[in-house]
């Protein structure tokens, strides 16, 4: 009896089928049919890619088109997480830090009350503009 032929994908001894065994060189494990389906599938694409212009246009449209996709998904993502990042930021300490950085102050005591006398000064201002109109 001869000795069991080597599968070409995993090297490991295979059973022939008989009836196809003159021009078998895989075995059946699925591993090593995917991956002589897949390079059956390659060496085909890549074929029809060279020869047919047809083809090979409807692909690199669809690759183009694919890209494109991509870019503006990558894009809208990161809007998104600058959105989210700006919303994680309070009004109330960006105001804080604009009157500690314009006056000068680091006590926060005394920043508080700033922020005190600019909202009651604000809140005058809004009520005499809406008694008044729009016009100063
Ligand atoms: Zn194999």
């Amino acid at each position: 009896m001869k000795d069991s032929p080597l599968c070409k994908a995993c090297s490991k001894p295979f059973t022939a089928c008989r009836f196809n065994a003159h021009h078998q060189v895989h075995c059946k494990r699925p591993s090593c049919v995917r991956r002589r389906k897949q390079k059956r599938q390659r060496e085909w694409h890549n074929r029809r890619y060279q020869s047919d212009e047809d083809f090979r246009g409807k692909k690199q449209n669809i690759s183009r088109e694919y890209m494109r996709e991509r870019r503006r998904k990558e894009k809208a993502a990161a809007v998104v997480a600058l959105q989210a990042e700006a919303c994680a930021i309070s009004p109330l300490d960006i105001l804080t830090g604009v009157v500690s950085q314009l006056t000068g102050e680091d006590d926060p005591q005394l920043v508080l009350e700033r922020l005190r006398t600019y909202s009651v000064r604000g809140r005058q201002l809004s009520h005499r503009v809406a008694v008044s109109g729009l016009s100063p």
